[in-house]
């Protein structure tokens, strides 16, 4: 552990995330993180559970006069999204991360930190190893994979899980309780592409500068989608300009917004002065309308080299692939008329690229309403078999309903005013969280989502507030302490 966290450390909340850190534990490599939790319990003759999706479930008993109040549950997840620099040498499935500190926040050299959702993790082993602590029951479930689709907490038996009141720590923002979330799911597209050979001039368009961003909780930012915009581009020029269309490709995560694509044109007859100058106006025009939401945003149109002979899409493959992506919905597609400002439901096509089969496609879909969540499905899925195309649905996992009466979120506003002074804010976001899982693998589930302030999660920026950090913590003692639930 550094020795400037140290000083600043509580309760070895900061020791048991640096110990965290020390070991790789991004999503899909969670072996290593599950033994050393495993660990921990035996040393510390802490009951627990492991299961077959590397979930790790601790149990303590209520101290002495609390035998009476209802049992808290508190929820985190152990893996963390790895993200880095381009220049950081890091190897993720080895290495632990290095830690620093400007004495106000924590974070990773050139890596993301993992405090989403180490801090969630590391508040559990502080909790569970501190004697002094007067609590109710406690059972802490750690899930595995939750950055990757959840699949730990849709493979967690919850069946030893007694209690009503769950605290999920997987937030971002300390004076903010989340108190429900949309649902989602994933669809893949893939339209066969015909190929045929041909030559002439070659040309490549970029598009870059955008801002991107999650495609469940900046959805609604006026964000310009790259994939989309190119698609719109091409569709224009080809109105004034015949080409064919060697490659194109964009977007990184479904459930990002694509940033950057880009598209390698052929022209049979040359790229005269005249075409390249209605490439440049079109993306003139173009770049203008969106350039109040998007200052950065940029198309650029490249001649490159003569071929003779290359293979290209099949003019009726192209004009199929340009309607699928000109009609398919993206973006916001209903507000919510019960929570004014929250979207409702979205999608976001998120990758695109041409393979040796055909152009493949990924969409992430969001809904607070599972009824409209399956509608967006059907008509996305509905024009891509109409055009041809094979679909897949993966990673359905179901909202967490916001629900008028919750105990829980009383007596954690209440308890927050007397510490800080001020109500937080209650919300519901237009993202996932494995609250809506839980909430159908345990009955009548009262919850709410919390954590300390955080920056830039997902990304190699990402900070913690360590001031934050333990001001949350110390208003979780301070719900135990007075009894939880009374
Ligand atoms: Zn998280």
């Amino acid at each position: 552990m550094l020795a400037e966290l140290e000083v600043l450390d509580y309760k070895k909340i900061l020791y048991y995330f640096s110990e965290i850190s020390g070991i790789p534990h991004g999503s899909g490599n969670v072996g290593r993180i599950a033994d050393y939790l495993e660990e921990f319990a035996k040393e510390n003759r802490i009951r627990y559970v492991r299961d077959t999706a590397d979930n790790v479930i601790f149990y303590k008993d209520a101290t002495e006069g609390y035998e009476h109040f209802p049992t808290i549950i508190l929820q985190g997840h152990m893996d963390m999204v790895c993200e880095k620099e381009a220049d950081a040498t890091i190897d993720f499935a080895n290495d632990g991360l290095n830690l620093k500190t400007d004495g106000e926040w924590l974070f990773a050299d050139k890596t993301t930190l993992g405090g989403d959702d180490g801090i969630a993790v590391a508040y559990c082993m502080a909790i569970l190893t501190d004697d002094t602590l007067k609590h109710p029951a406690l059972e802490m479930i750690i899930t595995t994979d939750e950055e990757t689709g959840m699949d730990g907490a849709k493979a967690l038996d919850a069946s030893s899980i007694s209690g009503k009141y769950l605290i999920n720590i997987d937030s971002e923002e300390e004076n903010m309780v989340l108190c429900g979330c949309a649902g989602g799911m994933r669809v893949a597209g893939e339209l066969p592409v015909e190929r045929v050979l041909a030559g002439g001039s070659r040309a490549k368009v970029t598009v870059s500068g955008l801002q991107g961003g999650h495609s469940g909780v900046e959805i609604d930012k006026n964000r310009t989608n790259a994939v989309l915009f190119l698609a719109r581009y091409l569709y224009l020029l080809r109105e004034k300009v015949p080409f064919l269309v060697e490659d194109f490709s964009g977007g990184q995560k479904d459930n990002a917004i694509p940033r950057e694509a880009e598209a390698m044109l052929l022209f049979p007859e040359g790229i005269s002065a005249e075409a390249a100058e209605v490439a440049k106006g079109i993306a003139k025009e173009m770049t203008a309308e969106i350039s109040a939401a998007e200052p950065g945003a940029d198309i650029r149109f490249s001649p490159e080299d003569e071929v003779s002979e290359v293979p290209v899409m099949h003019p009726r493959s192209f004009e199929k692939f340009l309607f699928l992506l000109l009609q398919a919905p993206n973006g916001v597609q209903a507000n919510s008329a019960e929570i004014p400002g929250l979207v409702e439901s979205s999608l976001n096509l998120g990758i695109c690229k041409m393979t040796s089969e055909g152009m493949e496609l990924h969409w992430a879909l969001r809904s607070s309403k599972k009824s409209y969540l399956h509608f967006l499905k059907e008509k996305l899925t509905y024009l891509i078999a109409f055009l041809g195309g094979e679909y897949s649905v993966s990673g359905e996992y179901p909202a967490w309903e916001y629900k008028e009466e919750s105990r829980l979120r009383k007596i954690y506003t209440e308890a927050y005013r007397e510490m800080f002074g001020i109500l937080p804010e209650t919300a519901i976001i237009h993202a996932g969280l494995e609250c809506g899982i839980l909430s159908e693998k345990i009955p009548d589930l009262d919850i709410i989502s919390i954590g300390p302030d955080m920056k830039d999660i997902h990304t190699p920026a990402e900070r913690l507030h360590i001031a934050s950090a333990i001001r949350m913590y110390k208003l979780l003692e301070n719900i135990l302490e007075n009894g939880g639930i009374i």
